[in-house]
This record gives C-alpha cells, sequence and structure tokens, in this order.
C-alpha cells in the first residue's frame, strides 16, 4: 500500500503549513494504520521525552500542529464508520478531509449542517481548532460533535460523549490538539439540501448598520469588505429542499469571477499592491467593482466552499454579536491609519452560541471579523495593531490563526479555561502533546 504523503512535509524533510508561516524539522514521521501503532508512536514518545504533534490539513496558520519531535497524520483513518438514520448521527474516521464528506454521505442522504469557506482540512483538525462557517442558526464543527474516541498520551483509549468521561468530551470537542490522537469523531448531520446563493455588492455602512438584524433573518449571512472602500460584497445562502432543481454557477462566471477575479488577477494585484502601496486603495475599488452580483442554486457543499488559490495570513476573533458594529468601526479606524496598505478583503461572519469549552462561541451568539494579508507581505505589526482592538473588546482568537495570546487573558474570556487545563494536566502529565506555541497558549 502506498505511504499517503503527510500535508505540508517536504522530500528535505522541512514541514511548512498551507500559509508557511510555521515551519518546523520534525525527527520522526508516523502514519499509522490502526490504534496500536498510535498507541506504539505514543509510548515512544513517552519513553524518549519527546513530543508527538497530528496534522490534519495543515491549513492552520498557527504553529499549533508544528513539531520536532514524531509528526503523526492520520490520512489512512478516513471514511464512515457508522450512519444513524433515526438520528442523523455519523461516525466518522478522525482523519476523513471535509473535501470528502459530501460524497460520503451522499448514499445515505445526508450533509453537513454547514461549512467553512474551504473544505481542505481534516474533521479532527477542524474540530480542534473551533473551524465554523457562518449562520445564526448553526454552530462550528465542534457545536456538532455528539460523540468521540481518543487515544490518551498514556496509551489509554477513551470513548467520550455526554454522559461518559463527560469532561473529556467537553474539553476534546476544542482539543487543541493539547489532549491526545483523535481516532473518531460522531456528528450530528441534516438531511442533504440546496443552498439559494445571492452575492451582491452593497453599501458598507447599510451592512454593517442591519448586520445584526440580517443575521437572525437569513439562513448563512457574510460580507467582505475592501479596505478603502465603501463597498461591501456580500453572500447570502438560503436553504432549500433537496428536490430543488440545481441552477449552478455558469461557467464563464466561475472562470471569469472565482478564477481569474477571486484568484489568478487578484494574485496579480495582490503582487502590484505589495510592490507599489500606494495603488492598493485603487486596486481595492477596482476588485469590489469588478465582483458583479449574481444568483445561483447548488448542493449545500458547493455553495458554502470556495477555491483559495492566493495565499494569505490571517487573524480572526470572535466578539459578542451585539458588538460587531462598534469593533468593526475601530477595526476599521486603525487599518485606516496604518502605513500598510492592505489589498485582501476583511471577512464577517456570524455563528449561534454553542456549549463547547473553548469554543470561540462558548456562550455567546458570535460575529467573526478577518483580516488577511498578502503573504508576500509583512503581517505580524499590522495585527499587532488590530488584534488590541479585538482585545479591547474581549475577543477570542480562532485557535488555528494567527494571534499573541497567552493564558492569562485566553482565560479571562473563556469560562471553563482552567476546567480545560485540569484535563489536560491530568491526561499529559509530561507534555507529550505540547509544542511551544501550546506552552504559550495554555501557560504550561
Ligand atoms: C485558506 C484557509 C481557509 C480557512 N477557512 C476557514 C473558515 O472558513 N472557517 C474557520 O473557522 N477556519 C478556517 N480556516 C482555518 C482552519 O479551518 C483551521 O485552522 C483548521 O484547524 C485546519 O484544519 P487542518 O485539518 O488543516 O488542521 P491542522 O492545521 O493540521 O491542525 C490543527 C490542530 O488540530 C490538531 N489535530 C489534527 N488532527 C488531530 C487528531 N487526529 N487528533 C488530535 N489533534 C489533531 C493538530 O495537532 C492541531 O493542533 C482556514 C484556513 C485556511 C488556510
Amino acid at each position: 500500500m502506498k505511504t499517503p504523503r503527510i500535508e505540508g512535509l517536504g522530500r528535505n524533510g522541512t514541514w511548512r503549513n498551507w500559509a508557511a508561516s510555521s515551519i518546523a524539522v520534525p525527527q520522526n514521521i508516523s502514519v499509522p494504520a490502526d490504534e496500536d501503532e498510535i498507541i506504539a508512536a505514543l509510548g515512544s514518545a513517552n519513553e524518549t521525552g519527546s513530543t508527538l504533534k497530528v496534522v490534519g490539513g495543515a491549513h492552520s496558520f498557527t504553529p499549533i500542529a508544528a513539531t520536532t519531535g514524531t509528526l503523526m497524520s492520520l490520512d489512512r483513518f478516513s471514511g464512515i464508520i457508522h450512519v444513524d438514520l433515526s438520528t442523523n448521527q455519523v461516525r466518522f474516521k478522525a482523519g476523513t478531509r471535509l473535501r470528502d464528506i459530501g460524497r460520503l454521505l451522499l448514499p445515505y442522504g445526508l450533509a453537513l449542517a454547514n461549512m467553512g469557506d474551504i473544505d481542505h482540512q481534516s474533521l479532527a483538525g477542524a474540530i480542534s481548532t473551533s473551524t465554523h462557517g457562518t449562520g445564526l442558526g448553526f454552530t462550528g464543527f465542534s457545536g456538532m460533535v455528539t460523540a468521540l474516541r481518543i487515544v490518551l498520551p498514556t496509551g489509554e483509549v477513551r470513548e467520550c460523549n455526554a454522559q461518559q468521561y463527560p469532561e473529556l468530551f467537553q474539553a476534546a470537542r476544542v482539543g487543541l490538539g493539547a489532549l491526545g490522537v483523535l481516532t473518531e469523531i460522531t456528528l450530528q448531520c441534516v438531511p442533504r439540501f440546496k443552498l439559494l446563493a445571492r452575492e451582491e455588492p452593497e453599501p458598507l455602512a447599510g451592512m454593517l448598520e442591519s448586520f445584526v438584524d440580517r443575521v437572525v433573518l437569513t439562513d448563512h449571512l457574510e460580507f467582505y469588505w475592501f479596505p478603502y472602500t465603501q463597498t461591501a460584497l456580500t453572500k447570502t445562502n438560503t436553504r432549500l429542499p433537496e428536490n430543488t432543481p440545481v441552477d449552478p454557477v455558469p461557467w464563464r462566471s466561475r472562470i471569469l469571477d472565482d478564477e481569474l477575479m477571486g484568484n489568478g488577477a487578484f494574485a496579480l494585484l495582490c503582487r502590484l499592491g505589495a510592490k507599489v502601496p500606494a495603488t492598493v486603495p485603487s486596486i481595492n475599488k477596482l476588485a469590489a467593482k469588478a465582483l458583479a452580483a449574481r444568483t445561483y442554486t447548488d448542493q449545500s457543499e458547493h455553495v458554502f466552499v470556495a477555491p483559495r488559490r492566493v495565499r494569505f495570513r490571517e487573524m480572526e476573533y470572535a466578539v459578542e454579536l451585539s458588538a460587531l458594529p462598534t469593533v468593526f468601526a475601530a477595526v476599521r479606524r486603525v487599518l485606516e491609519s496604518c502605513p500598510e496598505r492592505i489589498t485582501f478583503p476583511l471577512e464577517v461572519r456570524a455563528t449561534a452560541a454553542d456549549d463547547t469549552w473553548l469554543g470561540t462561541a462558548s456562550g455567546r451568539q458570535s460575529a467573526y471579523i478577518a483580516v488577511h494579508r498578502y503573504a508576500g507581505e509583512p503581517s505580524s505589526e499590522f495585527f499587532k495593531k488590530i488584534e488590541e482592538v479585538f482585545i479591547h473588546y474581549g475577543g477570542r482568537p480562532h485557535w488555528g490563526k494567527l494571534h499573541t495570546q497567552g493564558a492569562g487573558y485566553l482565560a479571562s474570556t473563556y469560562p471553563r479555561f482552567d476546567d480545560f487545563l485540569a484535563q489536560r494536566d491530568a491526561v499529559d502529565p509530561s507534555g507529550v502533546m505540547l509544542n511551544e506555541h501550546l506552552g504559550h497558549v495554555l501557560g504550561r
């Protein structure tokens, strides 16, 4: 059998994430075929006083998956284990990629209730960082988890749900890869459905004023704002029954808007903006104007996700939904006063509250503001200034996106942070699953 490639691992043994914002040289590579091989790899990391990290799709911007110890991939743990059609709960192998789930669920007439912008991630990676999409009636992936199976750093295997090891279950629903190796995940799925998508430019001022009301009235609403313009590009998705005929994006629009403007020409514009920053405001006005309104209907998984071929760095914070207009205005003020000229649009989304311990929407309806910087430009100074705004408003950083927060601040914004630490300390006293980044984040 061909050994699966570990995402991000080069021929020279250097691993880098999608954005190349995290680079490491792991000492050992492990692509286990079963739980016994996972237990053996953890045992050997324990014996040698080394560390072990699992990598999924390598799509986190932070070094959360980086290690100089053993880098493990669960790409051999892919597919469905069991479907319960009476509850629509589906047991997946934890390494299953999101891009495969639509096809896997098709024979059962089921789908994921919601998705983010891309589908390259593994299921375990997505839940470990509280990955989310948009829609006030829906949680992120972790909120859909009803049970999971985890191999602890000691080699013990735990089957967890709300009744069995409930504390470990709550911690591991957003476990940051710090508690052990997830091998199976049960998700609450829904009957398959179509989405009617409407994408259109709107005045930013009106969008900001109405966003908090409109997210209540729509199934899935998000908007993009190209800095220095007065325009928001909105995307509104309405859920329709599965028997609705599809009317997909015409190929000309797919090539012109998605591939050319969204990726190819946009890459050229980003490169131009990086070389001649003074051109950025005009570039952004051009980009905002070029994207025309369009309406289409397709299978949910085809509408939720979009190609992202231009590499960027990203920071995203979750804030109280009601605070969105105030926080966005403060972010805008700081962004427009920065010397850096920002080509990438900001993205705004919202989700329901969930009951996980470390979910970014834990216990509160949340709006998300994401800022990006083209990968060819330095991002840390710019992100630092924007991050101060988010912190001022009690924001919670996305666990997979760039941020500088440590345990002190995080404990103040997550009521169950100490409970999470207690679980971590109990299951991994010697820190096998830690790395430098997690050491800072968890204060360990
Ligand atoms: C282009 C792009 C678009 C994105 N869009 C969105 C979006 O729309 N919404 C959003 O919320 N986020 C988004 N993200 C962020 C992304 O969803 C998260 O960072 C997610 O964790 C990536 O999944 P992954 O499989 O690549 O995980 P990795 O980055 O490989 O790993 C993330 C964490 O999960 C742990 N992990 C992985 N597998 C296991 C396992 N089996 N057991 C235990 N721990 C494990 C790792 O050790 C690490 O701690 C985007 C990122 C990129 C680059």
